[in-house]
């Protein structure tokens, strides 16, 4: 079966707003054994939504919209769709109520474009919102004994996602009845380049049927991407987990965790609250990026003290009682002022454990340091504090930042380990 996407939205081809939801469909359409062998993005024009259309419904069986079902005049995308496959447009009267109910409890006046929101193809099956206004909308039709699914999806990336995982999927599993169980395990890697992996797992990469094997790269992390086919769930679980096994235990010292998205602040706020260890953190460098990066991540609480950010040697001096002494002697980027933050954020914060940052983001060498120079800190309760140093050459300053701020918490991961 060939799925295709055709994104919706002038913002999109003069690129001021990056098209997410192709990316994001395209992964969540893989995960359920459906290939996208195309992708189409085309500005809110009449004329060359009709060309797209007529290249996707000669060549895909499933095809997805998103954008351009909202309010203003335009939102054209089911009046072109429907113009093309010569179906008519219907009210869904759920979401007209809907659309009615909240612009009487906003106090403002409805206008026609805003009923055209609750327009859905007439004979096809309409997706209530439920996080925005514009209902969306699924038809099919027969085509020489082949399904062809059409669905539009709303363009707010929120609005997509939620209509898809509860509408748009079960529709589409409902029609395309796969007879097997899809399933896919990720597995992340820390501080091993892709090349690295790779050459570890050369002949199961080289023999792969099922399941299949995928890298990703991301900053110092690597995930590795296993899809099982089987007759059941369980039994597709149970492949991917053998081969899962074999992969962890050829580099066992860099395997993180499972999970699509598991990072390694996820893993050692994991090791944090397995370890019962509280941590507090000293930033100058990297600006609150590792507060940031942990408080993303929900259940941080149980784990983080609080920290702080001090930019400037005054900052440094006055929050964390560095001794003005250790920066005029041994400069503001050394080991010495990366442990005396950490060891003095440490006791401010009564925290088990405490990170101190110190270092030249660039673009600029700083005081006669090169760029990426950069020390870490890790203080302990009761222990001697650790430092390492880091020389991130030839990167730019958000990477820089970045593998900081992951060099930093693996030092966490090492400790605790
Ligand atoms: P729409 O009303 O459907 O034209 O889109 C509303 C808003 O959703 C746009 O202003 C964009 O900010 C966002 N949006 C639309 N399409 C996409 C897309 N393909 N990827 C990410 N964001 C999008
Ligand atoms: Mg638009």
């Amino acid at each position: 079966m060939k799925a295709e996407i055709i994104s919706i939205g002038t913002e999109l081809l003069m690129g001021y707003t990056v098209n997410t939801n192709t990316s994001v469909l395209s992964q969540k359409l893989l995960d359920m054994g459906i290939g996208v062998y195309f992708q189409q993005t085309v500005g809110d024009n009449e004329n060359r939504l009709l060309e797209a259309i007529e290249i996707a419904a000669n060549r895909s069986d499933l095809i997805i919209f998103t954008g351009g079902i909202g309010p203003t005049r335009d939102d054209i995308t089911k009046f072109v769709i429907a113009k093309y496959f010569q179906t008519e447009l219907v009210e869904d009267s759920d979401q007209w109520n809907k659309i009615q109910t909240y612009f009487s409890s906003q106090d403002r006046k409805l206008s026609e474009t805003d009923f055209f929101q609750s327009l859905t193809f007439k004979n096809g099956t309409s997706f209530f919102n439920e996080v925005g206004l514009a209902c969306g909308s699924a038809i099919y039709m027969t085509k020489d004994k082949h399904n062809q699914v059409i669905i539009v999806l709303p363009g707010p990336p929120f609005e997509m996602n939620h209509m898809f995982d509860h509408y748009a999927k079960p529709y589409i599993q409902s029609i395309f009845q796969k007879e097997d169980a899809i399933e896919s395990s990720y597995l992340n890697f820390y501080g091993i380049g892709e090349a690295q992996v790779a050459k570890e797992l050369d002949d199961l990469i080289i023999q792969q049927t099922n399941p299949t094997i995928a890298l990703y790269a991301k900053p110092k992390q690597v995930t590795v991407r296993l899809t099982a086919n089987a007759k059941t769930k369980h039994e597709a679980q149970q492949i991917n987990q053998n081969l899962a096994n074999d992969i962890i235990n050829r580099i066992p010292s860099a395997f993180l965790g499972y999970g699509q998205d598991y990072l390694i602040e996820h893993h050692v706020i994991d090791l944090l609250i397995e370890n019962n260890k509280s941590l507090s953190i000293a930033e100058s460098l990297t600006g609150g990026l590792v507060l940031e990066s942990l408080t993303n991540i929900e259940g941080v609480s149980k784990i983080l003290k609080g920290g702080f950010v001090t930019y400037s040697n005054q900052a440094k001096i006055e929050l964390l009682n560095i001794d003005p002494q250790i920066i005029e002697e041994k400069s503001v980027v050394s080991s010495q002022v990366a442990i005396a933050m950490a060891e003095n954020c440490l006791e401010i914060c009564h925290s088990d454990l405490a990170l101190g940052f110190t270092g030249v983001a660039g673009p600029d060498e700083l005081e006669g340091h090169p760029v990426g120079q950069v020390f870490i800190a890790l203080a302990k309760k009761n222990e001697a504090t650790t430092v390492i140093e880091l020389n991130i050459s030839d990167k730019p300053r958000s990477i820089v930042r970045l593998q900081s701020k992951n060099e930093g918490l693996n030092l966490i991961r090492e400790y605790l380990k």
